[in-house]
């Protein structure tokens, strides 16, 4: 099974607004500005222990090295990262009509989680699922972890691994 999640307003949102993980110390503060939605951490170490594939998909231009870094600051190993540029060189390239600006069928990914609600109405037209976040809301990580039992006894029914 693989999951994937979207960076801006999903794990990464802002301080003003939401609960967050500790900012990084000192001198990574400076180099990781973005911070995580509190209860990053453990759910992403769950699907982990879960031996779930974890991915970023963004349509941001962040670099993979510091996408890593910074989820590898808080112990997080990620096993593949789709930004902006891959999106257009695997996805986009040689399509002359424009595809969705989200393709997690193209990766098999088995669930993907955003908070843009167009990447919703993409998934219904193109067939993949999302598990569509919204503001602060404390029962995130159970949720979640609700829809990947869900989506695993729908894969296991199918005779998937
Ligand atoms: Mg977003």
């Amino acid at each position: 099974m693989r999951i994937s999640f979207d960076l801006d307003d999903t794990l990464f949102v802002s301080e003003q607004k939401f609960k967050t993980e500790p900012a990084p110390k000192f001198p990574f503060n400076f180099i990781y500005k973005d911070r995580l939605r509190a209860g990053t951490v453990e759910l992403l170490n769950y699907i982990r222990d879960q031996k779930i594939e974890l991915w970023i998909y963004t349509t941001s231009f962040r670099s993979e090295k510091y996408i890593t870094g910074l989820f590898k600051y808080y112990g997080i190993k990620l096993d593949s990262i789709v930004n902006g540029a891959r999106h257009e060189r695997e996805v986009q390239a040689g399509h002359a009509e424009g595809m969705p600006s989200k393709y997690p069928s193209k990766y098999r990914i088995d669930l993907h989680v955003d908070d843009d609600i167009s990447v919703v109405e993409n998934g219904k037209t193109y067939g993949f699922n999302v598990f569509h976040i919204g503001g602060p809301d404390d029962e995130w990580v159970d949720k979640i972890k609700a829809d990947i039992e869900k989506i695993r006894k729908r894969i296991a029914a199918s005779g998937g691994a």
